[in-house]
């Protein structure tokens, strides 16, 4: 495969994941820069189960359709405008994880609690408005909201994942829901008293940061695009 066809390849085989693990359903989508231009590859308006390389749209900071046929998830300003603000992200994913949105429910913010919730040691700060972001004003505000940072949690909403490539983005944001899920586990078994998490402090979140480097990153892609590979439509609903 050559760069692009491994790139539309890897945004097909993200947004599957996105949908067999169970971080989306119907909704949600993955999506790529194309290398050193202001354009991104990104699905169709339709699950992101059924994403295929083929059929993927390019569209450009702007919001403009490039090329592919087809009309884009109506959210795609997300993407657009996180690219345009963001020279350093190359892959951006977002998603409607039930343990994430939960979170963003109780009012909690996101607490390192686990070693891969480590990579996220920075802060994972809360876009609080509600609704879908289907404008370009919304995606410029969203944007700000992430500012440096590598996410959002969206209240009553889901995550957002913005990193240097799809594949990184995509393990992150599993990564994310991993955290949400166990915070909200321990939060529980403590009778909701989240003064008695053991939250790692910075000073050991920092060596964790490979979580998300070189081979434990690409051994999570690897794992979780197998999952895609060879489980059905659906099978990561709960
Ligand atoms: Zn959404």
């Amino acid at each position: 495969m050559d760069g692009i066809e491994q790139l539309r390849d890897d945004v097909a085989t993200a947004n599957r994941i996105l949908e067999r693990v169970g971080l989306s359903h119907a909704f949600g989508h993955a999506s790529a820069r194309i290398p050193g231009t202001n354009t991104f590859l990104m699905p169709t308006r339709r699950s992101p189960g059924l994403a295929e390389a083929d059929d993927l749209l390019v569209i450009d900071t702007e919001g403009r359709l490039v090329s592919g046929d087809g009309e884009p998830n109506s959210e795609f300003w997300i993407h657009a405008r996180l690219y345009a603000a963001r020279e350093d992200v190359g892959g951006v994913v977002h998603a409607h994880p039930a343990a994430c949105v939960c979170l963003t429910q109780i009012g909690e913010p996101h607490r390192v609690v686990h070693n891969q919730g480590a990579i996220f040691a920075g802060g994972v700060p809360e876009y609080s408005r509600t609704g879908l972001i289907r404008t370009r004003e919304l995606g410029d505000l969203l944007a700000k909201v992430i500012g440096s940072a590598r996410s959002a949690m969206m209240r009553g909403h889901g995550i957002t994942t913005a990193f240097a490539d799809v594949r990184t983005a995509t393990v992150a944001a599993c990564y994310l829901e991993e955290s949400a899920s166990l915070q909200l586990r321990m939060l529980s078994a403590a009778g909701g008293d989240a003064s008695r998490l053991r939250v790692f402090s910075a000073e050991e979140a920092a060596p964790l940061a490979d979580q998300i480097a070189g081979s434990v990153a690409g051994r999570a892609w690897d794992y979780f695009a197998a999952v895609a590979a060879r489980n059905p439509l659906g099978s990561g609903q709960k």
